[in-house]
């Protein structure tokens, strides 16, 4: 996936009843990568005896053979990240793991509590002391009193007070959890492999471990996967399915099922739509690799304009290469990408992007096809502008970041010096979906839960 200057924040992963269980949950990391590339963890164990072994860096860095070796036993949950609450600290590396009354669980979140702040002061307020910034380890002292007891009764406590988004797996009594916020915000399938269940943000993680997909945790719904199966309960009634669009568009891979929808199928009928609504003469459709492929390819399907592959990705070009500073952060756009001269020479370009965020990519490879000889170029853009930052984990925390909150679409097309640029309508995007609920929080500046302290969080 081409980094378009927005990032998921996290990827989680949990293995029940397997004997190779950190392996699984290795390759279901690896599987999820897109989804977080600082930092990763396995822990794994079973009668009520985990290690836990975490890191920077890739999955393959962090987790060499002879470390995977000391991780044993049959149950086992797996994290990739990003850093965005907390920061990229090590005490922030998931899973977390906690120890009350001489027992331990473990927890993986993906997603952003928006009433942390609210949650932490009240628990400070009664004695607790907090072991990292991140809202992850909220969910573990909220539910530290019954918590081996009362597991359900203690999980239903808590959940039931955070707002925003979540997707928590969590591993206690040698039983495993898979939960999710009452709008779904965040994606969370469950798989079987003959007697092991697997649970995964995405199906392509369930597929890369050979295991079939059974059904996805439900908007408000606790999972309890034990020796008997999986047992389902309800923490709230106030549910309403509205998983984030941005999963559809960018972040999630084009063979993961979300909800009812193939992730690449969704992406087509955006770029089908486009057509549709803003066509244009061209001579060929290209799209920016990876995660605007899809969408490119619908477009030229309904516009009967030939799709061409116009941009080389670099796949050897590291992370750690291009994180260093932001000089080399836009170097490596450059490096990232190459135009093939031979196809978009003398030619009038569809150039298909998922999003714009911060405007900046779009220039690089404007400037990119330019030098390469394109006539024109009409940038569509399969999401409509984002004008409002996103509070449930994705890392676009503030409006001045974002250049359409700021800028118009002439001032855009000026600045990158192409024919036009025209982007999805809300109405066209949620055709795509079938009308099933989606948040477009960041499109509208509606967002499906209270945001707590708006004013002073979005500047
Ligand atoms: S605000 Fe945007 S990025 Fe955030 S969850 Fe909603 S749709 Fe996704």
């Amino acid at each position: 996936m081409y980094q378009t200057g927005m990032r998921e924040e996290c990827g989680v992963f949990g293995v029940y009843n397997h004997s190779d269980a950190a392996n699984m949950t290795f390759y279901g990391l690896h599987a999820l990568q897109h989804r977080g590339q600082d930092a990763c963890g396995i822990m794994a164990g079973e009668g009520g005896s985990y290690d836990i072994h975490k890191g920077p860096g890739l999955v393959h860095q962090v987790f060499r053979d002879d470390i995977l070796q000391t991780l044993t036993g049959s149950i086992a949950i797996g994290h990739v990240r990003y850093s965005i609450t907390g920061g990229s600290h090590f005490h922030n590396i998931q899973p977390f793991i906690f120890n009350f009354q001489k027992k331990t669980f473990g927890l993986c979140h993906n997603g952003n509590i928006v009433n942390y702040e609210q949650l932490k002061e009240k628990l400070e307020q009664k004695g607790t002391i907090f072991h990292s910034d991140s809202d992850s380890e909220l969910i573990a002292h909220m539910m530290s009193k019954d918590v081996y007891e009362s597991p359900i009764d203690a999980l239903k406590r808590s959940l039931v007070q955070i707002v925003g988004a979540f997707a928590f797996i969590i591993l206690l009594n040698d039983e495993l959890y898979a939960i999710r916020d009452r709008n779904g915000l965040r994606p969370l399938s469950i798989g079987r492999l003959e007697d092991s269940f697997i649970v995964a943000s995405e199906t392509s993680a369930l597929d890369a471990v050979g295991a079939s997909f059974v059904r996805d945790v439900r908007p408000g719904e606790i999972v309890r996967i034990d020796t008997s199966g999986l047992h389902s309960f309800s923490y709230t009634e106030e549910t309403r399915s509205e998983l984030c669009t941005m999963e559809y568009i960018y972040f999630a891979r084009p063979d993961s099922d979300l909800g009812d929808m193939n992730v690449h199928d969704f992406r087509k009928r955006t770029g089908k739509k486009l057509a549709l609504e803003h066509p244009a003469s061209a001579d060929i459709v290209m799209g920016i690799p990876d995660s605007s492929i899809s969408a490119a390819i619908g477009f030229a399907e309904q516009s009967g304009i030939p799709y061409e592959v116009g941009l080389i990705k670099n796949k050897y070009i590291g992370r750690t290469f291009i994180e260093p500073s932001k000089h080399l952060r836009d170097r490596a756009v450059l490096l990232k990408l190459a135009a093939i001269r031979k196809v978009v020479r003398g030619k009038r370009v569809v150039l298909i992007d998922d999003s714009i965020v911060r405007g900046t990519t779009l220039k690089h490879i404007t400037h990119l096809l330019k030098e390469a000889g394109t006539k024109e170029i009409h940038i569509r853009i399969a999401s409509p502008q984002i004008t409002h930052p996103c509070f449930y984990g994705v890392d676009i925390s503030t409006t001045k970041e974002l250049v359409m909150a700021s800028t118009t679409k002439e001032e855009l097309m000026e600045y990158y010096q192409v024919q036009s640029l025209e982007f999805i309508s809300l109405e066209k995007l949620r055709e795509c979906s079938f009308d099933q609920g989606l948040c477009t929080g960041c499109f509208t500046g509606n967002y499906v839960t209270d945001i707590f302290n708006r004013d002073a969080k979005e500047q």
